[in-house]
C-alpha cells in the first residue's frame, strides 16, 4: 500500500519565492512588502556587522532607517557610536545623490 503524502508548499504573493513554512511565507511578504515602497539598506555599502545589526532588528529599507530613533539603534546589541555615525553619514551620502540626479535635467 502506498500512501500519497500531501506537502503544502506557501509562497509569497508578491516575489513568488516558496516557502514549506507558513511564517517563513509571510515573513518574506512583509518585508517584500517593505521593499516595493523603499529600497533595502544594502545600497547604503554599510560594513557587514552593521548591516547585520540593523536586519536582525527587522530594519530592512530606508524608510526603515528613517523612522528609527538614533537611541533605539544605540541599544541594539552589537552597535556603537562609531556604526551610527556611518549610518549618518552614508545616509547623507545618498540623500546627496538623489539631489544631484535630476531627471529633467537631461533628456
Ligand atoms: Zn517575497
Amino acid at each position: 500500500m502506498v500512501m500519497e503524502i500531501q506537502t503544502t508548499t506557501y509562497a509569497c504573493s508578491l516575489c513568488q519565492r516558496k516557502y514549506t513554512r507558513r511564517e517563513d511565507a509571510e515573513k518574506c511578504e512583509t518585508l517584500c512588502g517593505k521593499l516595493l515602497k523603499s529600497p533595502d539598506i544594502s545600497i547604503l555599502g554599510l560594513n557587514a556587522r552593521t548591516y547585520n545589526i540593523l536586519k536582525i532588528a527587522g530594519i530592512d529599507t530606508i524608510d526603515d532607517v528613517r523612522e528609527t530613533t538614533d537611541g533605539f539603534l544605540l541599544k541594539l546589541k552589537g552597535f556603537g557610536p562609531a556604526c551610527l555615525e556611518d549610518l549618518h553619514y552614508r545616509l547623507k551620502l545618498l540623500k546627496g545623490q538623489h539631489a544631484n540626479a535630476d531627471p529633467s535635467s537631461e533628456s
